[in-house]
């Protein structure tokens, strides 16, 4: 009885594993579709210099325009490929739609800087330099000054040494460095001395919870200090209201990027957002009894 109990069990086991698969295989090529198909949009949040409220630049936010299911966050179909190397094809689409924007923006006179989000997985592979320098000669109107990438602390830390190597290699025809959801990963201090970005971002999590939590903030002002000492420009996400935004001007924060400046927005709302955009009243922190 037990035994036969077992077989059946392993039994329910094996078709469970073999229709997982093939649920995963079907969502894949669901995925691979809508490459194909131009499914995909970007979407641009801007970036804002906290002291003179000027834009800094834009991140580039991949989103799923779903015929049936509607705009769809990176979250619900990114994690399904990350592993997969899909997530590189996907990658080099948002790399050349983004140089292909900053081309028509700079046509119409705006010289932006856009950052890109790079999985770990696509940016730890062997020809990532090779492949990033031929899609950059394919936009040769847009200076590879202008683009940055975003890479998780936590990538980062895979693999220092190679991480290191790769970031050197692009920074050397002029890309250069986020390291993104900063504070999330379980950095050692050396490690962060041994990566050559320019710039941290610090967790939208730690902000969120500044307000009330001494812990978060705690943090929050040490990365800043880190990130002083370091000589590294330093970003706030995740950045909601004024009163978020003011604090972390207090902890000397440089850049601010958040709902409360700007949502992620398609390209054609960009230009009507910048000439828009006027600080003082837009958001009060730049209003002047707010300065220190
Ligand atoms: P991330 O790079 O940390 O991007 C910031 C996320 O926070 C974005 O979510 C953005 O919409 C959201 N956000 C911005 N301001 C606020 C705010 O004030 N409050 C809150 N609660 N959230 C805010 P999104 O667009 O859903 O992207 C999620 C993650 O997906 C990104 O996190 C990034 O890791 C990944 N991702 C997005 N686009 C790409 C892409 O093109 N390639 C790769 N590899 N990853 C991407
Ligand atoms: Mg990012
Ligand atoms: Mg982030
Ligand atoms: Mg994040």
């Amino acid at each position: 009885q037990a035994k036969q109990l077992g077989r059946n069990r392993y039994h329910l086991y094996d078709l469970d594993a073999a229709k997982d698969l093939q649920t995963r295989h079907r969502e894949l090529e669901r995925i691979r579709r809508a490459l194909q198909h131009g499914e995909f949009r970007v979407y641009y949040q801007p970036k804002v210099n906290m002291r003179s409220g000027q834009v800094v630049g834009l991140e580039a936010l991949i989103r799923w325009q779903h015929p049936e299911k509607g705009l769809l966050s990176p979250l619900s179909f990114l994690p399904q490929i990350e592993q997969t190397p899909l997530i590189i094809d996907v990658g080099e689409w948002v790399l050349h739609e983004v140089l292909a924007q900053m081309g028509q923006w700079l046509q119409e006179g705006y010289r932006l800087s856009v950052s890109v989000n790079i999985a770990a997985r696509h940016f730890q592979h062997i020809d990532f330099v090779f492949r990033l320098e031929a899609i950059l000669s394919e936009h040769p109107d847009v200076s590879p000054h202008l683009l940055e990438l975003e890479i998780l602390e936590s990538a980062a830390l895979d693999d220092v040494v190679l991480m290191r190597e790769v970031m050197a290699a692009c920074q050397g025809i002029g890309v250069s460095f986020a390291l993104d959801d900063f504070g999330t990963g379980y950095s050692s201090l050396s490690y962060l001395k041994q990566l050559p970005a320019e710039t941290i971002k610090i967790d939208k999590s730690f902000v969120h919870d500044m307000l009330d939590d001494q812990e978060d903030l705690a943090i929050i002002e040490g990365v800043i200090g880190l990130a002083r000492v370091f000589r590294k420009q330093v970003i706030a996400e995740g950045v909601e209201t004024p009163e978020h935004g003011l604090l972390l001007m207090r902890y000397g924060c440089d850049c601010a990027q958040g709902y409360g400046i700007g949502r992620p927005m398609p390209a054609g709302s960009i230009s009507h957002w910048i000439s828009d955009f006027q600080p003082d009243w837009k958001w009060p922190l730049w209003a002047d009894d707010c300065w220190d």
